[in-house]
């Protein structure tokens, strides 16, 4: 069981996710679409409001350090005349510009992203429903050029080739492999990153397909394929939260 709630904490609505689940000790986190503070769920009502209060405290702290942190909660607003920077274009967004249709409708050719919204005075518009199907729409369109770009970088760097590669709407990471199948998962928010960090997240999933943890010997192999990768995933943790799509 768990619900998503909004606290006001230093002058911020923060999303915060409660969740009680059967574990001994209390767990706080964070995921690109809230904070999380895992409870026992068999702890006194006493003690589930005491760690409440400490999770509370944490995100005080956290977001006190990392005040760009906030970022992540921020959804992106698309307004008509935007450009969205792509790792290989830039991408002009026009809203209702075209013939205007009933509901949302949204196409990406090139380099145009046109929000259609039924609405004719609407110029800007945000929500995660947009964003998700932005997303898509970019996930669509990239899927067989990163897919290209990956199977390169496999050859180049003489990895294992992968089944298939697939641009996906993730929540708190930016890449994924199940080892097995042989089938990476990339965020589509990369896409906004430089591409030599792209490649980079690209170079760790299939690194992935040799060694499916975090070893010793992955990191050795990561280290060689790829003698950047602690400046690129430093870029990440830097500037991550303001990859929006
Ligand atoms: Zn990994």
């Amino acid at each position: 069981m768990s619900t998503i709630r909004t606290w006001r904490i230093n002058n911020a609505d923060v999303p915060v996710k409660i969740v009680y689940e059967n574990r001994r000790n209390a767990r706080f986190s964070l995921t690109s679409s809230s904070f999380v503070i895992r409870i026992p769920r068999f702890a006194t009502a006493q003690t589930k409001s005491e760690m409440k209060e400490s999770g509370k405290r944490w995100i005080e702290s956290t977001i006190s350090r990392k005040p760009d942190l906030l970022n992540l909660f921020a959804q992106r607003i698309y307004r008509d005349g935007d450009c969205i920077c792509t790792f290989d274009r830039e991408i002009e967004v026009t809203v209702n510009r075209g013939a205007s249709q009933n509901g949302l409708s949204l196409s990406l050719k090139s380099n145009i992203l046109a929000i259609n919204t039924g609405q004719p005075d609407v110029k800007e518009l945000e929500g995660e429903g947009v964003s998700k199907t932005v997303q898509k729409a970019f996930a669509k369109i990239y899927n067989m050029l990163v897919t290209k770009r990956a199977q390169d970088l496999a050859e180049e760097k003489e990895l294992p080739t992968f089944e298939k590669l697939r641009l996906t709407y993730m929540s708190s990471r930016w890449g994924s492999c199940s080892s097995k199948k042989g089938n990476l998962s990339i965020n589509t928010k990369l896409l906004l990153a430089p591409a030599e960090v792209l490649d980079s997240v690209i170079i760790h999933e299939l690194g992935h397909l040799v060694y499916a943890d975090h070893s010793k010997n992955f990191w050795k192999l990561i280290d060689e394929k790829d003698p950047y990768h602690r400046r690129h995933s430093n870029w990440l943790k830097t500037n991550g939260t303001r990859l929006q799509l």
